[in-house]
């Protein structure tokens, strides 16, 4: 199944609402059943009688196109957002690390995230705002000390992920959190793929950047060195995964702060990045202070 959260053009409320995509028709499930919620963190949480519900609103909803929609989060209030770095051997050399034999983690806030089409603010302080393209895991089952083998059974879906970072605040120290969590800097969505429709741990997707239409990075997630299963099975080594966590899986070659000279996004440049079968995230640059 593929989901959108979004907000229809015709739409009196300030909520969005959560639609089930079919090619390019969207059918308005929170329409049909509103105790499905108007994003997706009950369907996450709510398992296999969720999804029932979410079947049952289907079959009797309307549809719009899924263009006339503008998206919002998948979900507004999602839990812990884990990240990965340095997850591509090629991505790790051209930052000049070692491959690594445990993947760097660290995490994100509620508050850096941004709805495909919404925009990445560029802070005031700083010109070295660079892209990442990355698959966006969904925890939907969670769990503590989850082998291997069980993991991808954990997941809810797939998202498309835009891990925007500030370079000069993620190199002040070697904590990584300003360069990471400036506000509206992690692009995520518009749609929620459920792994039935994707290879076993979303493997050999095609996952590109695009920078005002110019390609700037293009990898497979099977170059990823850490795939999804383990990650999962390291991740609840120490931590409770939650339904509603996210997991987002590092970024490949071709970031602007490797290239010579440095490539940076500026206001006015449209950002997009591609995680094949799953969708685009597409966002406008905006500078923060064009927004006061
Ligand atoms: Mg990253």
């Amino acid at each position: 199944m593929r989901f959108l959260v979004g907000h229809a053009a015709s739409a009196t409320s300030s909520s969005p609402n959560l639609y089930v995509v079919e090619g390019e028709q969207a059918f308005n499930v929170t329409e049909a059943d509103p105790s499905i919620g108007v994003d997706l963190a009950g369907v996450v949480t709510g398992g296999a009688e969720a999804i029932a519900k979410v079947e049952a609103a289907r079959k009797t909803t309307s549809s719009v196109p899924v263009s006339s929609l503008t998206p919002a989060l998948p979900l507004s209030r999602p839990g812990k957002i884990i990240c990965l770095g340095l997850n591509y051997a090629d991505h790790a050399k051209e930052g000049g690390h070692d491959v690594p034999d445990y993947p760097a983690l660290f995490m994100r806030g509620a508050t850096t995230l941004v709805p495909a089409e919404g925009p990445v603010v560029r802070p005031d302080c700083s010109e070295r705002l660079d892209y990442e393209v990355e698959l966006m895991v969904i925890i939907g089952k969670g769990g503590r000390h989850i082998s291997e083998a069980d993991a991808l059974s954990h997941i809810f879906g797939y998202s498309v992920f835009n891990d925007v970072s500030v370079r000069d605040y993620q190199r002040k120290t070697h904590q990584w959190t300003p360069g990471k969590n400036f506000d509206n800097t992690g692009p995520l969505g518009p749609y929620v793929v459920t792994p039935d429709e994707l290879p076993p741990g979303a493997e050999g997707l095609k996952v590109e950047t695009r920078l005002n239409g110019e390609v700037m990075q293009h990898a497979t997630t099977s170059d990823m060195i850490f795939k999804v299963a383990p990650t999962i099975a390291i991740l609840s080594e120490f931590t409770t995964l939650e339904a509603g966590d996210l997991i987002a899986m590092g970024t490949p070659e071709g970031v602007g702060h490797a290239r010579k000279p440095p490539v940076w996004m500026r206001p006015g440049d449209r950002i997009e990045v591609e995680v094949e079968n799953i969708g685009v995230c597409a966002n406008p640059v905006v500078a923060e202070s064009d927004l006061r």
